[in-house]
Formats: C-alpha cells, sequence, structure tokens
C-alpha cells in the first residue's frame, strides 16, 4: 500500500542549506546531509491531495523517489512563492503527448483566490501563447470559505484563520482535516501566534496530529516578537495554550516545520524539546517524514 502522508519539504522561504549563506546552520547542513537539509515546506497528504506546492516540487518528487501524477487536489496555506508556485500546472499539462483529462483542482481561501485574477490573468507573461496551462481544462480553482467544512474525496477539511499575511491576503489558511482513518489533523503553516477565534474554534477538537510552524528556532531571536511567525517562544506558548484548552495532550504527534536557519540546527532543536519540562510530546519534522 501506498505510505501517503509524508513531509515534502520543511523550511521556510529559504531552503537549509540557502544558497547564499554561510552561517553556521547552512555549513552544519552542507556538512551532515540527512535531516539538516531542507527544502521549502510541502506535505502531502495521500496520494490524490497535497498541500502546498512551492518553489522546490520538481526538485522533491525526484529526491523522494515520487510523483504528482495522480494528484488530483491541491490546497494552499497562501500565496507566498515557498508555498504557491503556478509552474506545476504548465509542468502537469507538457507533461504527456495527451492533455490531462481531468484539471486539478486549486483551493484558495478569501482574499488568496484574488492572487488567481490580480497575479496569474493578469500578468501577460504567463499567459503567453494563451495560457494554455492556465485553462479549466488543466486547472480549476476552486474558492473556500474559512470556518466551513468541505469534503474532498474521503478527507474533510475546514480552513481556519491564521494569523499570516500577504500583500494580498489577509489571512493565511490553517487547515483542519478530519483524515480517511477518523484521525483528526491542524495543518498550520504559515500560522504566527494564533489568533484569538482559532484557539476558541479549536477548543472543540482533541488534535491527533498537528503539524505547526516554528520558522525561527531561538528565543529572543530574530523572530522575536515576529507577528506572522513564530520563534520557540510563541511557539511553546501556543502548545501551551493548545494543551490547556484541550485540543492537543500527551497522545497528540505534534511535528513543527517550517523551520528556517536562524538559531538552531536540527539536532539541537531536538535536544531542546526533548528536554523542554511539559507534558505533550514534539517531533522535529524532516524532509521525507512520513506520519504513519
Ligand atoms: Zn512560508
Ligand atoms: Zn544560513
Ligand atoms: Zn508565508
Amino acid at each position: 500500500m501506498y505510505k501517503p502522508m509524508r513531509f515534502w519539504g520543511t523550511s521556510a522561504g529559504a531552503p537549509i542549506p540557502a544558497p547564499f549563506c554561510k552561517c553556521s546552520v547552512c555549513e552544519n547542513a552542507r556538512i551532515v546531509g540527512g535531516k539538516e537539509v531542507r527544502l521549502r515546506s510541502a506535505f502531502r497528504i495521500d496520494k490524490k491531495i497535497m498541500i502546498d506546492i512551492g518553489q522546490d516540487f520538481a526538485a522533491q518528487a525526484i529526491r523522494l523517489g515520487d510523483d504528482l501524477s495522480e494528484v488530483e487536489h491541491l490546497l494552499f496555506t497562501h500565496t507566498h512563492s515557498d508555498h504557491f508556485n503556478y509552474s506545476m500546472f504548465w509542468l502537469r499539462l507538457i507533461a504527456s503527448a495527451e492533455p490531462p483529462k481531468h484539471a486539478v483542482k486549486v483551493y484558495l481561501t478569501d482574499d488568496a483566490y484574488s492572487y488567481i485574477d490580480k497575479v496569474l490573468y493578469s500578468t501577460p507573461l504567463l499567459i503567453d501563447k494563451n495560457g494554455e496551462y492556465l485553462k479549466e481544462k488543466n486547472v480549476e480553482f476552486v474558492k473556500l470559505e474559512f470556518n466551513h467544512t468541505y469534503k474532498i474525496n474521503d478527507i474533510e477539511v475546514t480552513p481556519l484563520r491564521g494569523a499570516h499575511h500577504t500583500a494580498l491576503e489577509r489571512n493565511s489558511a490553517n487547515y483542519l482535516i478530519k483524515l480517511s482513518d477518523g484521525r483528526l489533523m491542524y495543518y498550520a503553516l504559515d500560522s504566527g501566534y494564533y489568533l484569538d477565534d482559532t484557539f476558541e474554534y479549536l477548543k472543540n477538537f482533541k488534535l491527533d496530529i498537528l503539524v505547526g510552524e516554528c520558522t525561527f528556532p531561538s528565543i529572543g531571536g530574530e523572530g522575536d516578537g515576529c507577528p506572522v511567525h513564530m520563534d520557540l517562544t510563541s511557539c511553546t506558548a501556543t502548545l501551551d495554550k493548545l494543551y490547556e484548552n484541550g485540543t492537543i495532550d500527551e497522545q497528540t504527534d505534534i511535528y513543527l516545520s517550517h523551520i528556517e536557519a536562524k538559531g538552531m540546527n536540527h539536532a539541537q532543536l531536538e535536544e531542546y524539546f526533548t528536554n523542554i519540562d511539559r507534558k505533550y510530546n514534539v517531533k522535529i519534522a524532516y524532509d521525507g517524514l512520513s506520519i504513519i
């Protein structure tokens, strides 16, 4: 059986090592390799559904020995380029001598949906040669409303507001997902420190799996007080509050992803969460990690 749920990428905006960077985290990744190397965040739920296909999807498919040929549904958290890359649609169209039989469905929430008209269909270079790859036979854009639940194949998806914005979007979409086996997952990239409404909404649920961001893995480092991303202080404060609220407990599988080379490396981050005095258990995600 296909082992589906897998992190395709776990970095934030820059991969680790970052091509222009000689910091100690990037230099360590160049030497050690393995879990210390991260490409941009992307996640596969199953053979047909993925969340976020950013700038590295082609390299990730090659590296993982996987392919996107059967993917029918793409959920996007927001349109920052580390999460959303329209070149996927072009590659899909040209992949075969035969045109694709079905359009891939692309889900965007609220303001993010305006990206289609404001950027994709308004940029002459993108619609060169009539923009065949952006036409309905190849891609169908679907608008989702926050706090509404949708059935996509055999999963249920509810987008909740994240405290993260782009030039177009007031809020990122974080996805509460009921998986086909009944487990409940919350995929929260890029979330920032959760909005009050989001904490409240999540009080009604007990998560089996939480995928959260730890963009700046340091205390009082670059991300200290960053309103749109989390460092270790805000990340731990979020987890503490989710635990207090009963949204997570000792059994919840918590994975941190969307990690920059701004503080601890993978091994140091693992050690930090091993030694932290909390009842919940945190795993540090890495590229290629499967969730069973
Ligand atoms: Zn991001
Ligand atoms: Zn670096
Ligand atoms: Zn972002």
